[in-house]
């Protein structure tokens, strides 16, 4: 039996996580959970799991929750009510919880940076599905890793397609420790990509896209932001930084394919020009599973995979002028140091500026391009964490500047 802490447990990865330790109660134990603001959920969760501890992000709603838990009938009532904590300490202690084997790091955004950064000090091997923290920081995240010992799992679908593949290579030991040590014999990464809403739009339509359409995925349900990110593509971009620090592999070496079907969730060739895939249906409590079961494997009844029901799997190059994210990623991704932080921030200013109706869909690489073009002199090539929190708050900064103050970025 695994105990669990789920940091970020009412959004998408937090309750598919929460649905794989009701699924499978005599392998999984949730002891911890974090949440935003969605406090009837919070109290469904608790009363479902039973956790030793709930923080909430916004610590002014504690006592709300409290009241709530408290006016339980005895019959709702867990045995013991958890203790609460809030804001970011309440968060770093849920991750760092002593009872906790496992913590899966679902929070959105670099928001998830300081309590991912907790759970790995205090050892525990990390279910990565909060890819912005290391993106933004892993000039911090993989010393940190390398010196506690805690083990990365990658829960983002490629990467733990990746993962997967090579756990059949004579290097596998190393495989999963994922400190950005190159990995030997790994000779290309071929990431896959369903091509978001607009796959099928021209460069042209794209003038006309609204928030409802970006955030509708053709093949994933997810949050609102990543559900955005794969709109632009900028999503495929943060992954491949991420296979980047993951597995320790160049640039060069790193493709995009589309494939609409999301069926193969990505690809490996290794030095013989043999190449490896790991297949499924685009359903993200796979690789939730996998990390929480490694190196095990879990029986499940869940929906088998038969291909003659699909027909067939194509594939195609990712168009870079209709989609500029994924090169603004490349580049910010061989820049290094602070930059992949700096475009990690902007995008999710800009997400949000755009989610607000403030921006338009075409302004998102805008901006993003903008502030990355200022960063360029002070660009910090080995930053520690403070300098890295203080490069992701001027970034935000920066593109609210550009939104309130540059007329050309307006194409609303
Ligand atoms: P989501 O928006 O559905 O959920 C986000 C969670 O984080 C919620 O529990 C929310 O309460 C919490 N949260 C938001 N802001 C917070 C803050 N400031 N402090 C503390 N908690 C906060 O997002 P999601 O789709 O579950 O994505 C979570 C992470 O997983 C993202 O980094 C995303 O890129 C990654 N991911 C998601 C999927 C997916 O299928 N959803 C797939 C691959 C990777
Ligand atoms: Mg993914």
């Amino acid at each position: 039996m695994k105990a669990i802490s789920v940091l970020g447990s009412t959004g998408s990865i937090g309750t598919q996580t929460l649905e794989i330790a009701e699924e499978f109660p005599e392998q999984f134990r949730v002891v911890a959970i974090t949440a935003g603001v969605n406090l009837p959920l919070v109290v469904k969760q608790i009363k479902q799991h039973n956790p030793e501890v709930v923080a909430l992000a916004e610590k002014s709603l504690l006592p709300e929750l409290q009241e709530t838990l408290e006016s339980l009938s005895s019959q709702e009532r867990p045995p013991k009510l958890p203790t609460l904590v809030g804001g970011v300490e309440g968060l770093k202690i849920a991750a760092s919880w002593e009872n906790a084997d496992m913590v899966v790091s679902g929070i959105v955004g670099c928001a998830g940076l300081l309590p991912t950064l907790a759970a790995i000090r205090s050892g525990k091997d990390l279910v990565l599905a909060n890819k912005e923290t290391l993106i933004a920081a892993a000039p911090v995240v993989l010393p940190e890793l390398k010196r506690s010992g805690s083990r990365l799992l990658p829960a983002d679908s490629e990467h733990s397609a990746i993962f997967q593949c090579l756990q059949g290579t004579p290097w596998a030991e190393n495989a999963h420790l994922s400190t950005g040590i190159p990995t030997p014999g790994l000779r290309r990464i071929q990431l896959t990509a369903s091509g978001g809403a607009f796959r099928d739009w021209s460069a042209d339509d794209l003038k006309k896209a609204t928030i409802a359409d970006a955030t509708s995925h053709p093949n994933w349900s997810m949050g609102r932001k990543i559900t955005v990110d794969s709109a632009t593509l900028m999503n495929k971009g943060l992954e491949v930084i991420e296979a980047h620090y993951l597995f320790g592999i160049d640039y060069q070496q790193i493709e995009i394919v589309i494939h609409p079907q999301s069926i193969i969730h990505s690809m490996i060739e290794l030095s013989d020009s043999s190449v490896l895939a790991q297949l499924g249906w685009p359903d993200m409590k796979l690789p939730i599973l996998y990390c929480l079961s490694w190196p095990n494997r879990q029986e499940t009844p869940w929906r088998r995979l038969n291909l003659t029901e699909i027909g067939e799997l194509t594939f195609k190059s990712p168009d870079t002028e209709k989609y500029p994210c994924m090169d603004l990623a490349y580049a910010a991704g061989k820049a290094g140091g602070t930059m992949p932080a700096v475009l990690n921030a902007a995008n999710e200013e800009a997400v949000a500026e755009f989610l607000r109706e403030k921006i338009h869909f075409l302004d998102i690489p805008k901006v993003i391009e903008k502030t990355c073009e200022k960063h360029k002199n002070d660009l910090k090539s080995n930053p520690n964490l403070d300098e890295v929190i203080a490069i992701d708050s001027w970034s935000r900064q920066n593109v609210k500047e550009l939104v309130s103050k540059d007329k050309n970025i307006l194409t609303l």
